[in-house]
């Protein structure tokens, strides 16, 4: 087995991947034919090309708008565990979903979650791929649009919806924005997350952890300037869900060996590897793998602990995680043997 076969192949858990991220371009193409949905073009391979957070963010919500009966978010929700689990061995991930990018439209919320579910317990019958959902706050959203948005995932909650995150463009609206929201999904129950530090300052990590009760930071990149908050992230064992090709495109760092990801790992911080919105740029999270590995040199050890990490990192019950863990080590350790043969 050569390498870049063994990067994809390993097993994999993800903990940063956007539902409405990973639409196949041929699926947009289609739903927004059947729903007469206009698009800038037909042409698949160009339908997700742009260079900017904002190019990103247009198209994101154009793909979001051909998502309209429970069957779409369904059908999306199923070819996207399905595409994990053939481009990088897939076992597990815990994925965002936007809601009032779909309330906005007048999808109702529970016509988009039952749809995301249906989905979901298709794949984990058919594939053995499992999945839970992370309701995320929409950053340019107002305060009282987040909350209301937490309300309602809180008022009709299947098993699979476990976690609150956040996201959009971080500099111009900061984390504190959103504190009764994340203080009512606390109180009700759902695990929490952030973006952070992705085009703003370490601060903006301090603050997820501690005016909103996050227990996992998304990217996190600029950590690194402040050495007092990487300290804290080490003695709190926080989890870091980092996406190489993502972040390679929108912030510029476009050669992922100068990528802000090594020094996180070099600073022994608790990385893991993520596709974030795969088929808008172009990836997907066996590539990702094959990509960091190896423009950072990276040998079977570390791709072993980005793997590890991202079980440990993962929210779970203990039960699961261990079995999964299980599963996962034993996976490793043949495919390790196999490719020193
Ligand atoms: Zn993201």
């Amino acid at each position: 087995m050569d390498y870049a076969t063994f990067l994809r192949r390993v097993p994999k858990v993800e903990l940063h991947c956007h539902f409405e991220g990973t639409v196949r371009a041929a699926t947009v193409v289609d739903l927004a034919r059947r729903h007469g949905i206009a698009l800038p073009t037909e042409d698949v391979e160009s339908l997700y090309d742009y260079d900017t957070i904002e190019g990103f963010l247009t198209i994101f919500g154009l793909v979001a708008s051909t998502l309209i009966d429970r069957e779409d978010f369904a059908r999306v929700a199923f070819e996207s565990l399905e595409d994990g689990q053939k481009l990088g061995n897939l076992k597990h991930r815990e994925m965002f979903f936007n809601p009032t990018l779909h309330t906005r439209r007048g999808v109702p919320y529970g016509t988009v979650v039952d749809g995301l579910v249906d989905g979901i317990r298709e794949a984990e019958r058919q594939l053995g791929v499992s999945c839970r959902l992370i309701a995320d706050v929409y950053r340019q959203d107002t305060p009282d649009e987040a909350l209301a948005m937490v309300e309602s995932v809180l008022a009709h909650r299947p098993d699979e919806v476990i976690g609150l995150g956040m996201d959009g463009a971080e500099a111009p609206d900061p984390p504190e924005r959103f504190a009764a929201a994340f203080a009512r999904a606390k109180a009700g129950g759902l695990r929490l997350t952030s973006h952070a530090c992705e085009d703003a300052p370490p601060q903006n990590i301090v603050t997820c952890l501690d005016l909103l009760g996050c227990e996992r930071i998304d990217h996190g990149y600029h950590i690194l300037a402040d050495e007092n908050v990487v300290k804290r992230a080490l003695d709190d064992g926080l989890y870091f869900t980092c996406c190489p090709t993502a972040t390679a495109r929108v912030y510029g760092w476009p050669d992922l060996s100068r990528h802000p990801i090594g020094g996180m790992v070099a600073a022994g911080l608790n990385v893991t590897l993520n596709s974030d919105d795969p088929t808008m740029f172009h990836t997907d999270i066996g590539k990702e793998f094959v990509d960091l590995c190896t423009a950072l040199n990276y040998g079977p050890e570390q791709v072993r602990a980005f793997c590890l990490n991202s079980v440990d990192g993962s929210w779970l019950d203990a039960s699961e995680k261990a079995r999964l863990r299980a599963h996962m080590d034993a996976e490793l350790k043949r495919m390790q043997s196999e490719l020193v043969a």
